[in-house]
Parts: C-alpha cells; structure tokens; sequence
C-alpha cells in the first residue's frame, strides 16, 4: 500500500513539473508562491438569497456577486438557540466554534477562542477588518474580542488594542475616544503605530500600513441617508495597504446594514444596502483577478426578515419583497465563492466550517 502510493507520487510529481514546463504561470505555486496567500471574507448582515435575488432584478446590469463561480449553503444554528444573532453567527465563521447567542469570541463556557483573524496575524500575515457598522459591532468584534455580551462595546474596543489587526474602518469612534472609564484609546492606538484617521478623505490618504480609521461616531448612516461610497473606498484602501505584505493577508468586510434595513421592514433600504455591499464586493474580486493568489468568499451571517419576494417583472427590473418576520430566521443561508480554492466552498455545512475551509485555504 505504501508502496502503491510512493509511485502514485512519483507520477504525479514528475507530471506536475513536466506541466510546469509548457505552462509558466500556471505553475507559479511551483515556484515558491502559494496558490492561496490571500482571503477575503465578505459577510452581508442578514443577506438572505430573495435579498440577493431581489437586488439581482431591481439591478438594470449584473451584480458582481453573480461572478461567484461556486456556491454553497451553511447551517447556522448557535449553541444556545435555532435562530442564532450575529455574536453567535460571527464567532462562528471566525473561530470555527458555535456558541451562545450574545456571545462574541467565545465559547459557550466563556472561554477565549482564537480567530481565523488572529491565527493569519500569529502566521505573519497581513489583517484587516471592514464595516459600515461601529468596528465594536457584533460581526468585525468577533475576530478580534472576547466578551460574553456583544454590547459591551467599550470593552471590545479595549479588545481591539490587544491585537496587532493591521487595517481597521469602520464607526465606532466614541467608543475609543469618549469612554465612560475616561481612557483615550486613540493615543493607545496611535502609540501602537496607527495612523488614526477620522474622515473617509484622510483614510484614503493614508500611506501608514498600520490604519485605523472611523468614520462615524457609532454606526454609518445608511448609503441612502448619506454614507456614499464609504463601504467600497474603504474596502480598496484595506486591500492596497493590506496586499503589501508579501506573506498574504486575511480581510473581512461586513456590509453591517443590510440587517438593519431588514429588521425595519424598508424594502428600498434593504436593496441599497445590498447594491452598495456588492459594489464592495466588486472590488475584491476585481483584486482577485488581477492578484490571482486571492480566494474571495462572499456569505452572510443570518436571514434576516423573512424575506420573500411576491411579485416581479425581470423586464422592468422590479421585485416587490414581502416581510415576514422583523427579526432574523432560520434558513439556510448562501455562501459564493470566486478565486483559487473556491470549489471547497460547494455542498452544505455548519457555518463553523467556514473557519475550517479557510484556514485550510490558507495552509494555516
Ligand atoms: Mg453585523
Ligand atoms: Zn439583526
């Protein structure tokens, strides 16, 4: 049996480097270059597939969430509840561990959990994390904190310092700057080596590879309320800072707001929020393809609404959602996948095994 798969081996070593041959940059994995050195995470909050459907017929040209060359679904029950929030859905996906709803990097017993964020940083990777929410929210705190309750935004604030994330955007400002225990958490990040910017212009403008930049005091207005394109720039900015480390790097970017729309029943808000996650999401693949070392993976945490879509003209691009719910459910949700290793995306699993397939992407 050893034997048999020596020659197997053998056989397919020497076809590898004969293909090598005829096919230079097909090979570069060969050449010391791994096929995987970046991922980047996209999570629409609360995007369910008639959000995404609805946003595909309203649209008059293709989403690029329509590029995703393979899908998947994932199950994403938490530890304490069916229908799971976004603490437990988030530390899901960035730790591989389901836990309590409420719960924010850890395990139901209140136990730390490492994070695929924090695993790419020990690994000497490039990190990053983007959101049109405070960076203290539910989502982006659960690659990086560890709170038994997700609102205690000002202790994952204090979190954040003890990791070295290299590219944080996001709100959130006053629960760094104007904190109830009187710290100035911008001095300790600027003497941790950030540049701190507090407006989209000066993030763009930064040249520091170390960034924190808010652009909000809490949460982002809606892009119809006046956000503009903050979600996009910031996601390009992540990805030009990030994209100078030659080890690779880790991104999750988190279209925060589609929840918020949904748990409002506002159907228009809803659409937009997913029109301008998938703008973002335009720019991570279109780094992809020009990278080609980039595996991009776009899903969500939970359904949130109920969403159904009733009526609709594919002709006059219009859908008309109906809401069943103002709180999240329990459906299965979609994961898209585009770049290398985007196969490993495909079939139906727990919402922990996207930390598995992406560390595994990784070689981590
Ligand atoms: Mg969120
Ligand atoms: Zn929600």
């Amino acid at each position: 049996m050893a034997k048999l798969k020596l020659i197997a081996l053998v056989i397919i070593s020497s076809y590898a480097v004969i293909s090598c041959a005829g096919y230079k940059n097909a090979c570069s994995s060969q050449n010391n270059e791994k096929e995987i050195k970046n991922v980047i995470l996209m999570i629409g909050d609360g995007m369910g597939l008639a959000h995404v459907y609805a946003a595909m017929t309203i649209s008059p040209t293709p989403l690029n969430i329509e590029r995703a060359t393979v899908t998947g679904l994932q199950k994403n029950y938490s530890a304490s509840d069916y229908i799971t929030d976004s603490g437990a859905s988030g530390t899901a996906m960035a730790t591989g561990t389901k836990t309590r709803n409420r719960s924010i990097g850890v395990d139901p017993y209140g136990n730390k959990l490492k994070s695929i964020l924090v695993i790419s940083e020990d690994n000497g990777l490039a990190t990053g994390l983007v959101s049109t929410s405070a960076i203290t929210h539910a989502t982006p705190a659960s690659f990086v904190a560890h709170q038994t309750g997700r609102e205690n935004y000002e202790g994952i604030a204090l979190d954040f310092l003890k990791t070295d994330i290299d590219v944080m955007i996001g709100g959130g400002y006053k629960f760094f700057a104007k904190r109830k225990d009187n710290l100035n958490l911008i001095d300790s990040l600027k003497n941790k080596g950030y540049d701190v910017q507090t407006d989209l212009n000066g993030i763009l403008k930064s040249n520091s590879t170390k960034l924190a930049g808010f652009t909000a005091d809490d949460g982002n207005p809606y892009r119809l309320k006046g956000r503009r394109n903050m979600l996009p720039a910031s996601t390009g900015k992540a990805i030009d800072i990030l994209s100078k480390d030659k080890d690779g790097f880790f991104l999750m970017v988190e279209g925060s707001e589609i929840d918020w729309a949904a748990h409002d029943n506002h159907a228009d808000t809803t659409i937009d929020e997913v029109f301008d996650f998938d703008q973002a999401i335009g720019v991570a693949m279109n780094f992809a393809e020009r990278d080609g070392h980039t595996l991009v993976i776009v899903t969500c945490d939970h359904e949130t609404g109920g969403v159904t879509i009733t009526e609709g003209d594919r002709a006059k691009h219009t859908a008309k959602l109906e809401f069943s719910s103002e709180e999240h459910t329990a459906v299965m949700i979609p994961v898209y996948a585009f770049g290398p290793g985007a196969e490993k995306f495909t079939g139906i699993y727990d919402n922990t095994d996207i930390f598995r397939k992406i560390k595994a992407a990784l070689g981590l």
